[in-house]
């Protein structure tokens, strides 16, 4: 990683009319480093980890994906009505460098790194890795801005207590979470589950840790809008989190991922989502799960850009 070094004004993405959007920095969405720009309010950071993954290896390579599926990405979003990378300065802080042999060590290393970055922006973005990225990211979020609301859109919960006798999982930063106090009580929703449980239990213990759940099937009957509203209520006026696995996303929409499951949300309705968490107060977020090695035509890849697109157009609105 690298910081800033002095004061001055918003230097967006590279031009794509003076340099091809095929050519140019090897940034998320062809943005300046961290150590090109004079001060910063947005970070990305990539934190290529994947040891903490269940089934399909490879979301390490994540951050690299996301970051080339990103070029094609212009600087005004219609959807929002905005223009995130002029609005404030964003900046692309490079990777975390975590250890692949030890995940205690790479999620204090993640800590660490995502706590130093807050101390002087405002928030971050994380290109995962694995899910487990998320319990570091919020460690580092509530060492700043105490405990936050979260919404995390996943086909999974990621309430298991244990995997294989192991406490850090991408199956388990939910439940330590909660159980390390990061959270604010009543204030989660997992957005999108789906797919077969191991067993019940695994639904009532998820309710016990004071979760609410909107599944894949619900978007039977309603759409995003009226998931939204339950979104809002569920959340309120509070400081959030925002952690978005890939795999929220049908596999026809998200190949690409360690853990698939069919039946899952399409990329439109997802962007619709986040585009809907406008009004909340969002602090910090990521994108995890992305594992290219399973992708085809960067169908993965292309969708995790616009999901950190959508993020950083609700996390550079003057909301906070
Ligand atoms: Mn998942
Ligand atoms: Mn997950």
């Amino acid at each position: 990683m690298t910081m800033p070094s002095d004061a001055g004004e918003v230097r967006g993405p590279a031009d794509g009319l003076a340099i091809p959007r095929f050519a140019g920095p090897p940034t998320f969405a062809r943005l300046p480093r961290l150590d090109e720009v004079t001060r910063c309010d947005l970070a990305i950071v990539g934190v290529p980890f994947d040891s903490g993954t269940t089934y399909r290896p490879g979301a390490r390579f994540g951050p690299a994906a996301i970051r080339q599926g990103s070029k094609l990405l212009r600087p005004y979003n219609p959807a929002q009505d905005t223009t995130p990378f002029h609005s404030v300065q964003v900046a692309d802080a490079g990777d975390i460098a975590c250890n692949p042999f030890h995940i205690q060590e790479a999620i204090g290393q993640i800590d660490a790194g995502v706590q130093a970055l807050l101390g002087s922006v405002r928030g971050v973005l994380a290109l995962g890795g694995d899910h487990t990225i998320a319990l570091p990211m919020l460690r580092a979020v509530h060492h700043r801005f105490g405990p936050v609301a979260l919404v995390h859109f996943d086909a999974h919960l990621d309430t298991w207590d244990t995997y294989f006798g192991a406490p850090y999982t991408h199956g388990t930063p939910f439940r330590r979470a909660v159980e390390e106090r990061l959270l604010l009580e009543d204030r989660g929703v997992h957005v999108g589950v789906r797919g077969p449980l191991y067993a019940a239990t695994d639904l009532t213990d998820d309710r016990a840790l004071g979760f609410e759940i909107v599944r894949a099937t619900d978007f039977d009957q309603v759409g995003p809008a009226v998931i939204l509203e339950r979104i809002h209520r569920r959340v309120g006026d509070v400081p959030m989190y925002v952690s978005v696995d890939i795999d929220v996303l049908d596999p026809a929409h998200a190949p690409a991922t360690g853990t698939p499951e069919a039946g899952g949300l399409t990329s439109r309705e997802l962007l619709a989502l986040l585009r809907g968490l406008r009004g909340l107060r969002v602090v910090s977020a990521d994108i995890v799960e992305v594992a290219p090695a399973y992708d085809h035509a960067e169908i993965t890849a292309i969708a995790a850009a616009h999901v950190a697109y959508e993020l950083l157009s609700v996390l550079a609105l003057p909301n906070l």
